[in-house]
């Protein structure tokens, strides 16, 4: 009977002991799950949020002056801020007049998502509009159409100057190498350009051309085209 007690009692153990491990298990996935959830999405910074709202709320009320107080305390923030704020900044700067921080907010929106923002194409509209205001005119870049945006291009060869020899290095161009010995100078034909004194140029071999920057768009892939304000 006793044996048949101390028995039962330990299997009771048993059972509340693997009941205890399951709990927290189910516990240290609940908490990790949670702890997953918060980082699904961005969290800003409860004040990165009252001041891009402030400042859309001043742009409405057309209250631009305030809203650029709100933007400026917005960026001293220091902290993440959603891309849509350099829109709203560039917005805000243009109804300000101040069109080259306008143009630079809305470029920066264009950098920071391409043509993937949902204010791209108003984005496009108001760089235009904003350089037209301060310039008169719109800077558009453009392919070049040389290098093909590729910014290398086939050259002239610099050093020959598209000539492809130059003169021997041994023999600086005489074709002749001198020795002077005991017994006087000894005279020998060059090996080097076998006494013509011209071999082929050393950095395009004869070519006549290299690589290099392309001449039509500085090596920069692309040329700014002016077009007139509509
Ligand atoms: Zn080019
Ligand atoms: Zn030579
Ligand atoms: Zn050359």
């Amino acid at each position: 009977m006793l044996r048949y007690l101390l028995l039962r009692t330990s299997y009771i153990y048993l059972i509340v002991h693997i009941l205890m491990k399951q709990l927290i298990l189910i516990i240290l996935l609940a908490i990790s799950s949670v702890a997953f959830a918060s980082n699904a999405h961005i969290e800003y910074d409860s004040l990165v949020n009252v001041y891009f709202a402030s400042a859309k709320k001043n742009m409405e009320a057309k209250k631009y002056d305030s809203a650029h107080a709100d933007f400026k305390n917005l960026f001293k923030l220091k902290s993440t801020i959603p891309d849509d704020a350099a829109y709203y900044y560039g917005l805000n700067q243009f109804y300000r007049t101040k069109y080259k921080q306008a143009q630079q907010g809305f470029e920066k929106y264009v950098r920071l998502l391409g043509d993937k923002g949902t204010l791209f194409d108003s984005s496009i509209y108001y760089i235009a509009r904003a350089q037209c205001f301060e310039k008169g005119y719109v800077e558009e870049k453009e392919e070049c159409n040389l290098c093909h945006g590729t910014s290398h291009s086939k050259i002239k060869c610099l050093k020959c100057k598209g000539v492809g020899k130059e003169y021997c290095s041994l023999c600086s161009g005489s074709g002749v190498i001198i020795s002077r010995n005991n017994f006087g100078d000894s005279y020998q034909k060059c090996y080097k350009c076998e006494g013509t004194g011209i071999t082929l140029c050393s950095v395009c071999h004869g070519t006549t051309f290299q690589d290099g920057d392309c001449p039509q768009c500085n090596g920069k892939g692309y040329v700014i085209k002016r077009k007139d304000c509509k």
